[in-house]
């Protein structure tokens, strides 16, 4: 601990990235586990892509509205709370996330790349206009201008990721003398290729996550015998 409290107090550009684990911690399911009850009423294979929105648009809808219900009942964590406060004290300076609920931005944090984009955002599919999150929530699924689709702005199977964020991710990455990898197993390419950039411009790399990843042996510091709140908070209470 002592050590990466060191890093983050030394380094002048730090770059937190963010995984399923850091939502988990606020108690949302993540929806690719299969022993939660959504597998029970959808299957993500068969909705979260492209066909679905295209071929099987009112189960697509049900299955989204049903995942923005969950989210609703959830908030940031404790952990959310204190990375925003470092933002805005200058101990960190962005986060990349791989997480769509937003909680970040919920949290306060301004500097957030969503690399998978985002449930805070519904538009439509045809004239890619932006449409209400309320309006979706209770029901309507077509688009106020022409009658389009509407989505959710998270990035489906079968999509690219949104280039304008990763590459400003990347720069970010780049930037960085202390890259802090929370909850993240690491594995979904090409968001794990951001830890090896940063070490390979010359980063610390410091890895939080329950269970081993395939980057760990490029870190300079692993912890796994904690939460992301335990750490956050311990780490927290090093800065005061
Ligand atoms: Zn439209």
């Amino acid at each position: 601990m002592q050590e990466v409290l060191d890093l983050l107090q030394s380094s002048s550009y730090t770059v937190v990235f963010t995984g399923a684990g850091m939502s988990t911690e606020s108690g949302l399911p993540d929806f690719r586990t299969k022993d939660r009850g959504l597998w029970e009423k959808f299957n993500p294979d068969e909705l979260a892509n492209v066909h679905a929105l295209i071929n099987n648009f009112e189960e697509f809808t049900n299955f989204y509205q049903y995942r923005l219900r969950e989210i609703n009942k959830f908030q940031p964590h404790k952990g959310h709370l204190i990375l925003a406060k470092w933002e805005k004290v200058g101990l960190i300076n962005s986060i990349i996330t791989q997480n769509v609920d937003g909680f970040h931005h919920d949290a306060g944090n301004e500097n957030v790349m969503e690399l998978h984009g985002t449930f805070r955002k519904f538009y439509c599919n045809q004239c890619k206009r932006e449409q209400s999150r309320e309006d979706y929530l209770n029901g309507k699924s077509e688009c106020s201008y022409c009658d389009g689709p509407v989505r959710p702005g998270i990035v489906l199977f079968g999509e690219m990721l949104p280039e304008d964020v990763f590459y400003k991710a990347e720069l970010e990455t780049a930037k960085a003398e202390l890259f802090i990898v929370l909850g993240s197993s690491l594995t979904v390419s090409p968001a794990n290729m951001f830890p090896m950039v940063a070490k390979e411009q010359g980063a610390k790399l410091v890895i939080v996550n329950r269970e081993p990843t395939p980057m760990d042996h490029y870190a300079d510091v692993i912890i796994r015998n904690m939460s992301i709140k335990e750490f956050l908070v311990e780490m927290d209470k090093g800065t005061e």
